[in-house]
């Protein structure tokens, strides 16, 4: 029988590397919804409507129609990429630049409605593993395993860091720091549906934990 596994945790606790490696062996579909919220927020930063010196909100929710995303499987690297309007966007979200504003643009109670009933869509057929920061306690109050992930502040930068840096990214590592912190604080204390443990999840702290472990 299948079943709705809800991920959730603070920012870069390796979320997404657990989901996906649970959705292969259960062949499950993994779906990631930070991603959903950051090509929301690069939409809304081509208008200009979100910037370090703006934020539109109401531009923001007048032009949500116009926002069109898809999960599209990518067959050679195993996992679905984000397209955006028709565009693969999947490289360009993961940009610092995405990533300082989207925790904004999360808080935005319109956004938040939009894309939680995309996601209830996309996961009511069961045999789905999504992680975000709500998806035990909004999006799928009732799936039948949640698991809520931490680690320690300085570890989940060491990995974000590592992981831009592969990627051939030009950042600092202080930059990514402040920027998970950020997020945290952002996430945590937003009024609509702020970043908090179901009570029926299972929390772990993964800070020492090699993948194998964790699985
Ligand atoms: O998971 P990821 O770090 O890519 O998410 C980017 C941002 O999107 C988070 O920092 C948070 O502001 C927002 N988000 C959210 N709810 C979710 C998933 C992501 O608010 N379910």
């Amino acid at each position: 029988k299948k079943i709705t596994i809800a991920i959730d945790g603070f920012s870069s606790t390796g979320k997404s590397t657990v989901a996906k490696g649970l959705a292969k062996k259960l062949n499950y579909v993994y779906v990631d919804t930070g991603a959903m919220y950051r090509a929301v927020t690069l939409y809304m930063m081509r208008k200009l409507f979100v910037s370090d010196t703006n934020f539109d909100e109401e531009a923001i929710i007048r032009h949500l129609p116009f926002v069109s995303l898809k999960f599209v499987f990518n067959e050679q690297k195993g996992f679905a990429e984000m397209y955006l309007n028709g565009e693969n966007v999947e490289k360009e979200i993961r940009y610092m630049e995405v990533s300082e504003q989207v925790s904004k643009v999360a808080a935005v109670p319109e956004v938040r409605k939009l894309l939680v009933e995309q996601q209830q869509e996309m996961g009511k057929e069961k045999g789905v593993v999504m992680d975000g920061r709500d998806i035990g306690t909004v999006v799928f109050p009732d799936a039948e395993l949640k698991i809520f992930m931490t680690a320690s502040t300085e570890k989940r930068a060491q990995r974000r860091y590592d992981e831009l840096i592969e990627r051939g990214d030009e950042v600092e590592f202080d930059a990514v720091l402040k920027n998970v912190k950020d997020r945290d604080f952002m996430d945590s204390t937003r009024e609509d549906s702020p970043l908090i443990k179901a009570d029926d999840a299972v929390e772990f702290d993964n800070s020492d934990l090699d993948l194998q472990e964790q699985f």
